[in-house]
């Protein structure tokens, strides 16, 4: 048994690496960085930056712990340095995992040259690939509109922000979903004066308004100005910086601006056609609940599956993949359930939420119980010297089974897995409220929410 896998991103990476585990031959064919530009070009190196401002930040409430004139001055040499050496360990740690593991890998472009045939355009020449399976996980790339014209300089993409050359003075963000309130908060936080063009009437229009309501309050109190319902529909530069101008003709000056307004799939150039497998109009490759496209053995996964955009839920495919392909569908086997999906936003406050939420739950008219408990309340939080946020824990009041939740607050993103866990495995609230936990923990506050 022989299975390709076009594009070594999360989704590739974890697909070929099970695979291997399983017996299966595999080969990889990627054309850039191991391990995935949107991952190592995106996700990690916001991640990293974030952690740098988050400490700058950290230091400003050390002067309530007894410490203190602490200060620090940003350098952003370093800062490029360790984003680059990050990128660069995590492809080195990914290239060991999968030579170690006799996975071949073909440093190349992939394409379908059949149902059955992967042609990969390498620097020697083309080669081709019998495949008895195959996995297309190309990931995605920034969407540009037509309005603008990035340049790298002044005009940035997400994947053209970091490492930053110099400290935007002032940055317009075009874009207030997850990826935009995270640059507002990145660069905020390392000390930019921020404007967040704003479409609708508040930031991160899908997720719970209460959420979103901390999230812009903490925008107003550090000066972030944010241009409500306004929509951006030109940008241009100007000898100094950029004008981003709105359909309601409201005008933003700023030094830069960064487009956040989501991504598109990298499927042109696959020949998808010659495969038979059918693309939808957006360009993304539609797949069932195995990952599957129309062509039975043609897998897709990631963020070219058009599923959630997210590098956790590409890992999860790509080993979901792997066990189809080897041992099939088994009696263990669980199908994937997107809407059981945590995710997080690397802010401040840090925000996580995992299945059902609130509001769509009354919209939906479906019954549900919501306990919410103040980190305030709880000791760890006074002893950290940050009270802010809460947690949210959403039941079936017949059942006890928990649904979903929702965190604001310190380490949000880390304890969304408890929720996630007792949502995955439908855990009722008694068994976290009767889980014996560390003292003191900000999990405590999880635990009185389950009461
Ligand atoms: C700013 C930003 C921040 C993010 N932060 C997070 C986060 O905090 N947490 C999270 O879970 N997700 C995050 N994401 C999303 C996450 O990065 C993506 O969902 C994830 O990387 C998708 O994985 P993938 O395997 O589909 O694609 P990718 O990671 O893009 O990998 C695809 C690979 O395919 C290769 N490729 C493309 N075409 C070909 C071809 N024809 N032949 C060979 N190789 C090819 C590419 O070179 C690439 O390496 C973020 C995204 C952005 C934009």
């Amino acid at each position: 048994m022989r299975f390709v896998v076009v594009g070594g991103g999360p989704a590739g990476i974890q697909a070929a690496s099970a695979a291997a585990r399983f017996g299966v031959e595999v080969v990889l064919v990627e054309r850039d960085l191991v391990g995935g530009e949107a991952h190592l070009l995106d996700c990690i190196p916001s991640k990293t930056m974030i952690a740098t401002g988050g400490a700058l930040s950290d230091l400003q409430r050390m002067g309530g712990m007894g410490l203190a004139d602490v200060g620090a001055r940003l350098d952003l040499e370093t800062l490029a340095a360790r984003v680059t050496a990050i990128e660069a360990r995590l492809e080195a740690s990914t290239l060991e995992l999968l030579g170690r593991q006799g996975v071949e890998l073909v440093r190349g472009s992939g394409r379908m040259g059949g149902p059955h045939l992967v042609i990969a355009a390498t620097d020697e020449g083309e080669r081709e690939f019998e495949a008895d399976a195959v996995l297309l996980s190309t990931g995605s790339r920034p969407r540009v509109p037509d309005w603008a014209d990035p340049d790298g300089d002044r005009v940035l993409t997400t994947r053209e922000a970091y490492p930053p050359k110099e400290l935007p003075e002032h940055l317009a963000v075009i874009g207030s979903g997850v990826t935009g309130v995270e640059f507002v908060h990145m660069f905020g936080s390392l000390g930019s004066e921020i404007t967040l063009v704003v479409s609708r009437q508040h930031v991160l229009p899908n997720k719970d308004a209460e959420v979103a309501a901390a999230l812009e309050e903490n925008f107003i109190r550090r000066g972030v100005h944010l241009l409500k319902g306004a929509r951006a529909q030109g940008l241009s530069r100007t000898p100094d910086g950029v004008r981003v101008m709105c359909d309601d003709g409201r005008v933003v000056e700023a030094s830069h601006a960064l487009l956040a307004i989501g991504s598109v799939p990298n499927s042109e150039g696959l020949d998808l056609a010659a495969a038979g497998v059918a693309v939808d109009p957006g360009g993304y490759v539609p797949v069932n609940h195995h990952c599957q496209t129309n062509v039975p053995h043609i897998y897709a996964a990631g963020d070219l599956s058009g599923k959630l955009p997210l590098a956790s839920v590409a890992s999860m495919q790509g080993r979901k993949i792997a066990e189809h392909i080897a041992i099939g569908h088994s009696v263990a086997h669980r199908h994937l359930n997107y809407d059981r999906a945590p995710s997080a936003i690397f802010t401040e406050p840090e925000i996580a939420d995992v299945g059902v939420a609130e509001a769509e739950a009354f919209s939906e008219g479906r019954k549900i119980r919501v306990t919410k408990v103040p980190f305030a309340s709880t000791a760890k939080a006074l002893i950290n010297n940050d009270t802010r946020g809460f947690v949210k824990i959403i039941s079936d009041p017949a059942t006890g089974v928990v649904l979903g939740g929702s965190i604001v607050g310190e380490s949000a993103a880390e304890l969304i897995s408890i929720i996630a866990l007792a949502v995955t495995a439908e855990l009722k609230v008694a068994d976290i409220a009767e889980s014996m936990l560390v003292h003191p923990a900000l999990a405590e506050a999880l635990a009185e929410a389950a009461e």
